[in-house]
This record gives C-alpha cells, sequence and structure tokens, in this order.
C-alpha cells in the first residue's frame, strides 16, 4: 500500500464569509436529511430495530428532537458479541494492508462529508463551528494515523529483536478478539471514530456503544465505515444505556477488552467488574482508560499576560469547558494576580453565549444532568471562593430553552476547595492564588488527577523545572492546554486520569494488540 507521509488535517477558516455559507447549506441538508432520523442497532452487518429508543435533543434549544437511536437489550449484546467473534474467525487473517485501506477509505468519505458532520454536532451537542470543524478534522486524522500505524505490524517479525545467531527469531503482533468501545458524547465523532478504528485496524472486532446524548453522530460514522467496506460483524453498533448494555458486556466473560472514556467514577468502576474473572473466561481482560482532568494553567510573574489570559479563556471555555483536557483551574502567581484575573474575567465577560449554530463562543452544555451538576457545584463554590462573573445557570437564552450556564469563575479558592479538586465538566474555574512559581506548581499538583496542564512563562528553568516535575500527560507551554492533535500531541492522562493510553501516539494500537516471540533453530 501507498501513502503520503501521514499530516494532519487544516482547520477550516470561518473569517472567509464562503466556509460560513458552506456550513450553513450543510446545516440545511442536515435538518432537511437527517432531522428525525432513527438509527437502528448493526449486529453483523443487519440493521436491526428495539422496542425502546434514544432521543437525542438539541441542547441549545431542548424542542428540538434531532433524531432517535434504538436502544439495545442485553440479548442484542449477547448477540452482538457473538457474531463479533464469528466474524474476527476471518477479520484477523486480513492483510494490515487491507484493513488500513478501510480506514482511508472512511477518512475519504469524511473529508467530503466533514461540514454535514459538524453540522450534525452543532445540533446534536451544541458545538460551535470551529470546535466541530476541529472534531472532523480530528477523526479523519485518527483514521490516517492508525491506518499507516498498522502497517507497522505488517510481516513477521516486524517489531525490532536482536539477531541471534544460528536462529530465524521474529515477534509476531496478534490482535486480542472482541472487545467494547464506551465512548463520551464531547467528541462524538472523533474519540467515537479512534476508539473503534484503531483496535479494528489493528485485527480485532468491535462493539461500539456510543454516548446515549450523542448516537446520531455515531450512527453517521458507522454508516461511513460501513460504505468503506467494513464486513459485517467486524463492527457491531449497538447503542444503549451505559448501566445495561455497556454493564453486561463489560462483566461479560467473552469480552477480552475495554476501551472507555468517560467520567473517573465510571472508569473505576469497570476497571474493577473487569478485573473479577468470570466462569468460562480464559483471560485477563485488557483495560483502557481515559478518565477526567482537573487541568491547571500557571501563569508567572514573566508571563505575557495578555497571551496567557487568551490562553485561559480558550482552555476554559471552549466547548463550554467540556472537556478533559479543560483548563478548570488558574494558578496565578500573586504579584500578577490581580492583573490577570481582571483581564481574565473581562474576556469571559465578553463571550458570546447562545447556539451552536449560531457560532456563539458559549453554548449550552450537553443535557439536564451535567446543567444541574454544574449547578450544584455553582452553588458549592460561592461558599468556597469568591464569585468573581457568572454564577447562574438560566435555562434559556434568546427565548430558547437549553442547557444555559454562564461562564463562570471564581477567584481566592483554596486549594484544597471541592471546585478546585473535583471535575465539574463546564464552564466554570477556579483561579487559586500562589505565593511564587514554586507554590504554583505544588497547588497544581495537588490533585489526583493528572491529564494536561500548562505554564505561561519567559523564565527558562522554570519552564524546565515543569517539563520535569508537573505531573500530567499532556503539558503545554505558553499556549492553551486543549485541542492535541493526532499525531503530534499523544493525549492521554496518568493517575486518575487514566491509563496513559496516548491516543493518536505511536504505541496507542499497542494498547489491542498480543505478542508472540517465535524462533527457529537453524
Ligand atoms: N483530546 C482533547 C483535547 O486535547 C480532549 C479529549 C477529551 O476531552 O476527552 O482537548
Amino acid at each position: 500500500i501507498k501513502v503520503e507521509p501521514y499530516r494532519p488535517q487544516t482547520f477550516t477558516d470561518f473569517s472567509l464569509q464562503a466556509n460560513v455559507d458552506a456550513y450553513h447549506a450543510a446545516l440545511a441538508k442536515v435538518r432537511a436529511e437527517l432531522l428525525g432520523k432513527h438509527y437502528p442497532l448493526i449486529i453483523d452487518g443487519e440493521r436491526l430495530d428495539t422496542e425502546g429508543k434514544l432521543q437525542s435533543v438539541n441542547p441549545c434549544d431542548t424542542s428540538e428532537v434531532v433524531g432517535s437511536t434504538a436502544k439495545a437489550t442485553t440479548e442484542d449484546a449477547q448477540r452482538a458479541l457473538d457474531g463479533a467473534w464469528n466474524a474476527w474467525a476471518e477479520w484477523k487473517t486480513w492483510s494490515m494492508d487491507a484493513r488500513a485501506r478501510i480506514l482511508l477509505k472512511a477518512a475519504a468519505i469524511l473529508k467530503r462529508k466533514r461540514l454535514e458532520a459538524c453540522a450534525l454536532m452543532s445540533i446534536e451537542v451544541g458545538k460551535n463551528y470551529a470546535e466541530a470543524d476541529v472534531e472532523v478534522a480530528e477523526a479523519i486524522d485518527f483514521l490516517e494515523y492508525y491506518a499507516r500505524e498498522a502497517m507497522k505490524y505488517s510481516g513477521f517479525g516486524a517489531s525490532e529483536t536482536t539477531w541471534f545467531d544460528g536462529e530465524e527469531n521474529g515477534l509476531l503482533s496478534i490482535p486480542l478478539g472482541v472487545g467494547v468501545s464506551i465512548s463520551p458524547w464531547n467528541f462524538p465523532c472523533a474519540i467515537f471514530a479512534g476508539m473503534l478504528a484503531a483496535p479494528i485496524v489493528a485485527g480485532n472486532c468491535v462493539i461500539a456503544k456510543p454516548a446515549e446524548d450523542s448516537g446520531m453522530i455515531a450512527g453517521f460514522v458507522v454508516d461511513i465505515l460501513q460504505e468503506a467496506g467494513l464486513p459485517a460483524g467486524v463492527l457491531q453498533f449497538l447503542p444503549g444505556v451505559g448501566e445495561e448494555v455497556g454493564e453486561y458486556l463489560v462483566q461479560h466473560a467473552r469480552t477480552r477488552f475495554i476501551t472507555f472514556t468517560g467520567s473517573r467514577g465510571v472508569g473505576l468502576h469497570i476497571n474493577e467488574v473487569a478485573a473479577k474473572v468470570q466462569p468460562g473466561q480464559k483471560w485477563l481482560k485488557r483495560v483502557i482508560l481515559e478518565l477526567g482532568g482537573k487541568d491547571a494553567l500557571i501563569v508567572d510573574e514573566t508571563a505575557d499576560l495578555p497571551a496567557a489570559v487568551t490562553a485561559a479563556v480558550q482552555s476554559a471555555f471552549g466547548f463550554n469547558g467540556q472537556k478533559c483536557s479543560a483548563m478548570s483551574r488558574l494558578v496565578v502567581v500573586d504579584s500578577v494576580y490581580d492583573e490577570v484575573v481582571n483581564q481574565f474575567v473581562a474576556r469571559a465577560e465578553a463571550l458570546s453565549v447562545g447556539t451552536g449554530e449560531a457560532n456563539a463562543n458559549v453554548t449550552a452544555v450537553v443535557n439536564q444532568e451535567s446543567f444541574e451538576k454544574i449547578g450544584k457545584y455553582i452553588e458549592i463554590g460561592k461558599g468556597e471562593g469568591k464569585l468573581l462573573t457568572g454564577g447562574e445557570t438560566p435555562g434559556e437564552c434568546g427565548g430558547k430553552k437549553g442547557y444555559y450556564v454562564q461562564p463562570t469563575i471564581f477567584g481566592d479558592v483554596p486549594g484544597d476547595a471541592r471546585i478546585a479538586q473535583e471535575e465539574i465538566f463546564g464552564p466554570v474555574v477556579s483561579v487559586l492564588r500562589a505565593r511564587d512559581f514554586q507554590h504554583a506548581l505544588e497547588l497544581a499538583n495537588s490533585t489526583e488527577y493528572g491529564l494536561t496542564g500548562g505554564v505561561c512563562s519567559r523564565d527558562r528553568a522554570r519552564l524546565e523545572q515543569a517539563r520535569a516535575e508537573f505531573e500530567v500527560g499532556n503539558l503545554y507551554f505558553n499556549r492553551k492546554i486543549t485541542g492535541a492533535i493526532v499525531g503530534v500531541q499523544p493525549f492521554g492522562g496518568y493517575n486518575m486520569s487514566g491509563t496513559d493510553s496516548k491516543a493518536g501516539g505511536p504505541d496507542y494500537l499497542g494498547n489491542f494488540l498480543q505478542y508472540k516471540a517465535v524462533t527457529e533453530r537453524f
């Protein structure tokens, strides 16, 4: 297979009116063709409907039902699992190149449908233009990148082993079998695609359970993979409720691996359930977890302060803080605290709030549960820090009912406050005052999470200290702390943020392979 070297997609420039017009045209097409559409289950290539339904509602205008998916039962999950194992018998014999071609073809189709995917996410989860566009670019990148990564593993002895006289030695990489991919609503196109494309291209079969709030964009991606020629049974599409079908598959003796992106609480539960060996189970389940964060950006007195404030605003309020990489703590050195905080508050107050399709800076949060949770934390915050801006959860905007939360900033928050320790997953920031840089680093490291972090400073020695001591999986200097690019910034955290499996990195496919060293003495 011949491919050009991997290069990430460029982003669409929405300062050009032609691109905005194209976006609106895509939105009109999506409304005409997909609004009200129902995505059934896909098991062994067959579309099957269920009695129950999961509805997708526009979070920015809850009177708009976007569409629905089927709601799988545990019997459906069992069929999906059996079918996937049957399909695996053949899929595992395909060459890496042949499997990779399907991802490349899917990437090509998604490139053609890029704006439609964006528009669908604007109405299904409330993404504005840039957030949606960056995400679809990331989905294409995952497909392109993992296709190329797969080639590393083709052939006997593709992995490096040392020569030994008189023998032929090789390290074979072997797919694991059938696993389940449980993906989140916050990157319902990119992370959904990445979490199934990687295991599939490595030769596994996958049961994909999308998040309940974003089944339509998941169905859209699955249709593209089918169009690209994925054989029946290799990808089973199983929208359903996590506590029902997710739980069933996680505990099942025939599940070989589980890849999950979501909250710390659910991740720990999966880890525990998967660790228990079931009757008839003959392997240790592999569990790959990408969990939450309580990500901090440090600003010291040497920093370019306006640039640092821009980084803080982008990191905190991009997609309303609904990213595990989002900055939820801003740690500022005392001597510049007032200046930074004043600018940060002013910039937050200037953000527009509205719908994704109107391209507001801040849109509605994803659902009622998130809305209530964020509201509760805002109330907790009022007792723990100084409310500097926001603090209201109006639940409507411009006459539209939706899960609207004001961008909210609390100042002088103690490091051990709940709002400085617990993941809120909304547009809420705690600002912490540090005596000096050393103290700032201590505060930044004082959570159980370790996902993203950043430092804005011009002091070389401090940047080097942070490089060594800041306990995060993704560390950024003098820029925002969100928006990792596939292949450029392999993404994932450690400590309670997950198994550090580094999506979009050179070792990611190894999560879905096992190895056999084979030696022949001549
Ligand atoms: N990869 C995304 C970023 O770097 C975050 C992914 C997530 O929120 O799960 O911003």
